[in-house]
């Protein structure tokens, strides 16, 4: 189907899976705070809201709820829910990979993706090529065609809000025979749908834009259904994992993130709106050395940034003279608070170097220590450029 046939984002947000209780009519999915179900019969389960429900890991209604209107968002044939952003990732990890397989990865990954690959994975005997992946030749030197299973992409990364080509790499994973995953947290599917650009599976941490209100940790895996390259289709085998497993949000946490992506385009566009004019304030401040952000005509793969995402995104990071700057802004800021996490509806400021990826100091993830990282939320602007101008000093 493509995006014209189908209603806006919007609509699909607000009607996806999300038809009126049946039994009530109430307009919004409850909370099925619930373990079990009544069978009508051995085994006649009860339907509703999707499949069967027997037991609340297997299924929930309000979990079914979020899984189908996050996979209309994504444009996806399936999304399957789980309790944070890193069990999405895990269970892709798991779900496709079986020791002697190899994994492109992008060198300034999520600092808890790279942890679970590096901690995780390469003690099980998966190894993974670190990789520029705003470099399409670095990419294609990376992958070997055979053995890489999967080329993981974050496009924007983070903190570096390196651009990625999803189509480009798409065409060069699937050449050497891996599947493309990405990571579209920064973005949101409401920014990006990688899986119209030829990408297999997408996953989120739902904690950022998607719940958008800092107080829910949760993830998600969508999936463009296609062959598994081990006898299975991809929707099926994370739907198994994700019951094998186990690692799924509860009932109301689903509910959060499913009342989250109901406002989702409009925050997004606040966030957007704001970012630009932060940016616009920081370009020109004597005490920063350079703003990183996908919207501007000289940052890398701008041009690609344009083509592949509706607007550029609520994330900004910033260089400063060197690291006690960086510190000191970090500290002086009173709207943006100081705090890890992103994408939700107040503005936040962080120092990647020691905060969100200390872990990968000393690695090839390292982050420059001169660098601040903004989370630009739906405050008004004025008064979040005010705040930055007095921490700037
Ligand atoms: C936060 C984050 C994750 C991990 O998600 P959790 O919900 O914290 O487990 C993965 N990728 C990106 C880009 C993130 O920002």
């Amino acid at each position: 189907m493509t995006n014209d046939e189908l209603p806006g984002f919007s609509t699909r947000a607000l009607h996806a899976g999300q038809e009126a209780d049946p039994a009530t009519g109430a307009v919004v999915t409850p909370i099925y705070q619930v373990s079990t179900y009544k069978q009508d019969g051995v085994g006649a389960l009860r339907t509703g809201l999707g499949t069967g429900y027997e037991y609340s890991r297997s299924g929930n209604p309000t979990r079914t709820s979020l899984e189908v209107q996050f996979a209309a968002l994504e444009q996806a044939d399936g999304a399957w829910a789980f309790a944070s952003g890193l069990a999405a990732e895990d269970a892709v990890l798991r779900a496709l990979l079986v020791p002697g397989d190899h994994v492109v990865f992008p060198n300034d990954a999520y600092g808890g993706t790279y942890r679970l690959v590096k901690k995780v994975f390469e003690p099980w005997g998966v190894e993974h090529t670190p990789v520029d992946l705003g470099d399409l030749d670095a990419v294609r030197a990376a992958v070997r065609p055979g053995s890489t299973r999967l080329v993981w992409l974050e496009t924007p990364t983070n903190p570096l809000l390196t651009i990625g080509d999803i189509a480009a790499i798409a065409e060069i994973a699937h050449a050497a025979g891996a599947l493309l995953v990405v990571d579209n947290t920064f973005a949101s599917p409401y920014l990006q749908t990688p899986l119209l650009l030829g990408a297999d599976l997408v996953v989120h941490s739902t904690t950022k834009y998607a719940g958008g209100h800092s107080d829910v940790v949760g993830g998600v895996v969508a999936v463009r259904d296609g062959d598994d390259g081990r006898g299975g289709t991809l929707s099926a085998r994370i739907a198994f994992h994700q019951n094998a497993m186990g690692a799924v949000p509860g009932a109301f946490d689903s509910w959060l993130v499913q009342r989250g992506l109901k406002t989702l385009a409009v925050r997004m566009e606040r966030h957007c709106d704001n970012a630009e004019r932060v940016v616009d304030f920081l370009t020109s401040h004597p005490r920063v050395t350079q703003v990183l952000y996908p919207g501007l005509p000289e940052f890398r793969n701008h041009d690609v940034a344009a083509r592949q995402m509706r607007r550029f995104g609520g994330m900004v990071s910033f260089r400063t003279a060197g690291v006690e700057d960086a510190l000191a802004v970090c500290g002086r800021t009173e709207l943006f608070t100081l705090g890890e996490s992103l994408g939700g509806v107040e503005s936040l400021v962080e120092h990647p170097g020691r905060m969100t990826h200390a872990s990968v100091a000393g690695s090839l993830l390292e982050v420059p220590d001169d660098l601040v990282r903004l989370s630009v939320g739906i405050e008004d602007a004025d008064d979040l450029i005010a705040d930055l101008a007095q921490a700037l000093g």
